[in-house]
C-alpha cells in the first residue's frame, strides 16, 4: 500500500475535494500542488486543482479512478495563493472547487496553456503614446487597440488585442505600435513623468511608517481626508519598493478608478504596470495576470478579484476606499478582498496599507485593538481647506423635482461665479415609480416586492432589483384614468428640472444608464474633471474617489434614505457618502461647500458628522455597536435561502436552526429564521436566519459542521441557499 494518491478540487457545489490515482506514467516528481489536472468527474470530464500529493485514501484503492492529464509542468497557482484560497474557503465556507477556479483567470479554468512570455505582441511606441484617441473616432478598432495598450505599458498578445491583422498592420504603418515580445522588459518612454512631491509632515510619518518596516507583516491604516495626499503616500513608499525590485498590488473597488489611479502611477513610474478589473477581454486578463506572475509587472492594480493574482516577488499590498462594500463579493464566494488582503500580507509577511477617507468601522476597532497601526493625514494639501458644510432644511418647503429653493439658489450663486457644481441623488431613472392620480394604483414589479422605476426617456418601467422591464401604459389598469403621475424623484427627472433652470449650462448625468456603453464612463469622467460640464449630476458612480478640481459646491439631494435605512450599516454607509461626496468639492484653491437637503435637520448622527466630522460620528457609532454587540463588536454570518414556493426558505431555515440548537454552541445566538426585507424578489421568496457570536472561532465551527449536514438534507435540495460569513449587507 504504496500508492501515491492525488487530492483534487473540482469545480462543483460539494464542499470537499476528490482522491484520484496520477496519470499513467507520470512521474511523482512532476506532481506540483496548484498545478491544473484533468480528471474524470460523474459523466464528464473536468479540470481539478491538485491540492496535494499523498498516500492515504478514505476510499479503497479500487475505487479510486485515474486522473487523465497533467495540464502544467509548473504549478499555475503558486503556494500561497492556494494556501490562502484554501483558507477562504474554509472562512466563508464555499466549495474548495469552486473556490479555487475563482482564484485563476478564465482561460485557464478552461485548459488553455499558461501563455509564454516569449508570445510575440505589440506595444505602443512614444508617437502611439501621444495620439489623440478623439482623432481616431472613425477607426473604432484603431482606438481600441491604442486605448488597451496604454493600460499594458508592457505590450500585450496579439491575441488580447481581439482585431483583425489589418488593423495592427495599419497602427504599425502610422508608427503607433511595435512588434515586441512579452519578455522586453523595455517600457514605451513616459512622456509626462510627474516628480514626487515634498511631503508634509503627516505624509512623512505614514511613509517612513511603512518603509521602516517593509521586511515584515504590519498593517496599516491611511485615514485622510480626500485631498490630504494618500495617493502621494502609497506612490512614495512604492518608489523604494521598485528600487527593491518587489512588486505592489493595488486594490480598488470600482473599474471606474482604475484609469485614474494607472494614469498616477504610470506617469510616475517608468515600470510595467499590469491591470487586473472585469472589463478586460479574457485574453488581457490572463496576459495581465502572467505578466503578474512572471515578476515582470512591478504595480499591478486591480478590483475585488485581484487580490488572487500571483506575484513572484511579492513587497507590498494597498487596499484603497477600504471602507467600500464592493471589496466584499455579494454572491457566489462571499469573500472579503479587504480582509484576504490583510491575511495574505501576514502570510507573504509584508506589509498592508488600508487607505480611506472614511475607514470603516471594522479597521477603527481593529486600531483600537492595536492590530492595525493607524496613520491619520489631518489635512488637505496645499491651500485648499476643507468644504463647509450646510443643513438645507426642506420640511413644509415647495420641492421642485426634488430640488428645494435654497438648494437653487446655491447652485444659482456658485455657477454665476464660474463654480462647478456637483449633485448628488442615488437613484437612477425618472422616478422611483408611477401612481394613478384617481385611485392610487402604483407600478409594482410583477416578479419582486419592489416597485418599478419609470425610465421616461426609453418610456419604459423597470425594475431594478430583477430587470423586468415594460412600457409605460397611457392609462391606469385598474380605473382606466389617464391621470398617472411620478412619484419621487430619480436623476433622470432631476435633470430635466436643472436643464429648465440652468438653461445654457453644460450638463452631464452620470449613473448607470447613461454609461452603458464601453469608454462612456472614462469619458464622462473627463468631461467633469476638466469642467467642461459646469453642472454634474450623479449616483455613488460620482461620489467615489475621483478627483474633480474645479468643484465648488456639492449638493445632496436626499439624505434621508440613509437616516432610516434597515441595515445595521445604514447609517455608516450614509456618512461614508456624504463626506466621499463632499470631498469632491473644492479640491483645488476654492474652497467648497457641501448643502445637505433633509427632512430630519436635527437628526443625531448628522449633526455629529457635519459639526465634528467623520472620526467623531465614527467614534459614536462604534459605541452604539458596542452597546448593540453588533459588528465589528460581534461576529456574524447569515444563512439565506430562496425558493418559487413562498413556504419553503422559511421551513427550510426552521430545520437549519434546529441543526444549529442541536450542535450546542452556546457561544452563538440565532435569530430568525425571518422573511428577507424585500421578501419576493425575480419571482422567489428569499428568507434569512442570522448566527451572531462573541468569538469568531465558535461561530466558524458551529457553520462547519452545518454545511456537512446542509448537504445531507432533503429540504435543501427545494431551495437555493447560501453562508454569508461577515456579511457586507443584511438582505
Ligand atoms: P488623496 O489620495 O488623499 O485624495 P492625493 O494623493 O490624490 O490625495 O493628493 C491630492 C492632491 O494633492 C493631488 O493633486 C496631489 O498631487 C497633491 N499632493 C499630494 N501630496 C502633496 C504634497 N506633499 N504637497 C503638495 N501637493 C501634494
Ligand atoms: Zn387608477
Ligand atoms: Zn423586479
Amino acid at each position: 500500500m504504496n500508492q501515491t494518491i492525488l487530492r483534487i478540487a473540482v469545480p462543483s457545489p460539494l464542499y470537499r475535494s476528490f482522491d484520484y490515482l496520477p496519470p499513467a506514467s507520470v512521474a511523482t516528481n512532476a506532481l506540483q500542488p496548484g498545478s491544473r489536472i484533468r480528471v474524470p468527474f460523474g459523466r464528464r470530464k473536468a479540470i481539478g486543482i491538485l491540492i496535494e500529493v499523498t498516500r492515504q485514501s478514505e476510499l479503497e484503492h479500487a475505487r479510486l479512478k485515474r486522473a487523465l492529464e497533467i495540464l502544467d509542468a509548473e504549478a499555475v497557482l503558486s503556494s500561497d495563493i492556494l494556501a490562502m484560497t484554501q483558507w477562504a474557503s474554509a472562512y466563508y465556507h464555499h466549495p474548495i472547487g469552486e473556490a479555487l477556479a475563482t482564484a485563476l483567470p478564465i482561460l485557464l479554468r478552461r485548459g488553455r496553456d499558461v501563455p509564454d512570455a516569449r508570445e510575440p505582441g505589440w506595444r505602443l511606441t512614444q508617437a502611439g503614446v501621444q495620439v489623440d484617441l478623439d482623432t481616431l473616432s472613425r477607426a473604432p478598432r484603431q482606438a481600441m487597440v491604442i486605448s488597451r495598450l496604454r493600460a499594458h505599458p508592457l505590450g500585450a498578445p496579439r491575441a488580447a488585442l481581439e482585431v483583425p491583422a489589418e488593423v495592427l498592420r495599419s497602427l504599425g504603418k502610422k508608427g503607433w505600435i511595435e512588434p515586441c515580445t512579452l519578455e522586453d522588459a523595455k517600457v514605451a518612454a513616459v512622456s509626462d513623468a510627474s516628480t514626487p512631491h515634498t511631503l508634509n509632515a503627516a505624509q512623512q510619518t505614514a511613509v517612513d511608517a511603512v518603509t521602516t518596516s517593509l521586511k515584515g507583516f504590519g498593517a496599516f491604516l491611511l485615514e485622510g481626508v480626500t485631498g490630504s495626499g494618500k495617493t502621494e503616500v502609497y506612490l512614495q513608499v512604492i518608489d523604494t519598493l521598485i528600487g527593491q525590485g518587489h512588486q505592489t498590488l493595488v486594490l480598488v473597488p470600482e473599474i471606474g478608478l482604475t484609469p485614474q489611479l494607472v494614469k498616477r502611477f504610470s506617469s510616475r513610474f517608468a515600470v510595467p504596470l499590469a491591470v487586473l478589473h472585469s472589463g478586460l477581454s479574457d485574453g488581457e486578463r490572463l496576459s495581465a495576470w502572467q505578466q503578474a506572475r512572471s515578476g515582470k509587472a512591478l504595480i499591478i492594480i486591480g478590483t475585488r478579484s485581484a487580490i488572487f493574482t500571483p506575484l513572484a516577488r511579492p513587497g507590498l499590498l494597498v487596499v484603497d476606499e477600504e471602507h467600500d462594500s464592493s471589496l466584499k463579493q455579494q454572491e457566489g464566494f462571499r469573500y472579503s478582498a479587504r480582509d484576504l488582503a490583510v491575511w495574505r500580507a501576514r502570510q507573504l509577511d509584508i506589509p498592508v496599507i488600508l487607505g480611506s477617507a472614511t475607514p470603516s468601522l471594522e479597521s477603527l476597532f481593529n486600531v483600537k485593538h492595536q492590530r492595525y497601526q493607524h496613520l491619520v493625514l489631518p489635512n488637505r494639501t496645499g491651500a485648499a481647506g476643507l468644504p463647509s458644510y450646510e443643513i438645507l432644511d426642506i420640511r413644509k418647503l415647495p420641492l421642485e423635482h426634488g430640488l428645494g429653493n435654497p438648494l437653487l439658489k446655491r447652485i444659482a450663486h456658485h455657477l454665476d461665479h464660474d463654480g462647478q457644481v456637483l449633485l448628488f441623488l442615488n437613484r437612477r431613472g425618472y422616478a422611483p415609480t408611477l401612481v394613478c392620480h384617481d385611485c392610487g394604483w402604483v407600478a409594482e414589479c410583477p416578479r419582486c416586492d419592489a416597485r418599478m422605476t419609470w425610465h421616461q426617456r426609453e418610456q419604459q418601467l423597470r425594475c431594478h432589483h430583477c430587470g423586468s422591464q415594460r412600457p409605460v401604459a397611457t392609462s391606469c389598469p385598474e380605473c382606466q384614468s389617464t391621470e398617472l403621475r411620478p412619484l419621487g424623484q430619480g436623476t433622470e427627472r432631476v435633470e430635466q428640472a436643472l436643464a429648465e433652470h440652468f438653461p445654457g449650462v453644460e450638463r452631464l448625468r452620470i449613473d448607470r444608464d447613461t454609461t452603458r456603453r464601453k469608454g462612456e464612463l472614462a469619458r464622462h469622467l473627463e468631461q467633469a474633471r476638466t469642467g467642461q460640464a459646469r453642472l454634474l449630476l450623479g449616483t455613488q458612480m460620482l461620489a467615489k474617489g475621483h478627483h474633480f478640481p474645479k468643484v465648488t459646491l456639492v449638493g445632496i439631494l436626499n439624505a434621508d434614505q440613509g437616516l432610516f435605512g434597515t441595515d445595521f450599516r445604514s447609517s455608516e454607509r450614509m456618512a461614508q457618502l456624504i463626506v466621499q461626496v463632499a470631498g469632491r468639492a473644492g479640491r483645488h484653491d476654492r474652497p467648497g461647500q457641501v448643502a445637505i437637503q433633509t427632512h430630519h435637520p436635527d437628526h443625531p448622527l448628522l449633526q455629529l458628522l457635519i459639526r465634528q466630522g467623520y472620526p467623531a460620528f465614527a467614534r459614536a457609532a462604534l459605541a452604539e455597536r458596542e452597546a448593540a454587540r453588533l459588528p465589528p463588536c460581534s461576529h456574524i454570518a447569515l444563512v439565506r435561502a430562496e425558493a418559487t414556493q413562498q413556504s419553503l426558505p422559511m421551513a427550510f431555515l426552521e430545520q437549519v436552526r434546529q441543526h444549529c440548537e442541536a450542535a450546542g454552541e452556546t457561544g452563538v445566538e440565532l435569530w430568525g429564521p425571518i422573511p428577507a426585507s424585500m421578501e419576493r424578489r425575480a419571482g422567489r421568496f428569499r428568507a434569512q436566519l442570522l448566527l451572531q457570536a462573541a468569538r469568531r472561532a465558535e461561530l466558524q465551527q458551529l457553520l462547519s459542521g452545518l454545511v456537512r449536514q446542509l448537504e445531507q438534507m432533503k429540504e435543501a435540495r427545494q431551495v437555493r441557499w447560501s453562508v454569508d460569513v461577515d456579511p457586507a449587507d443584511m438582505f
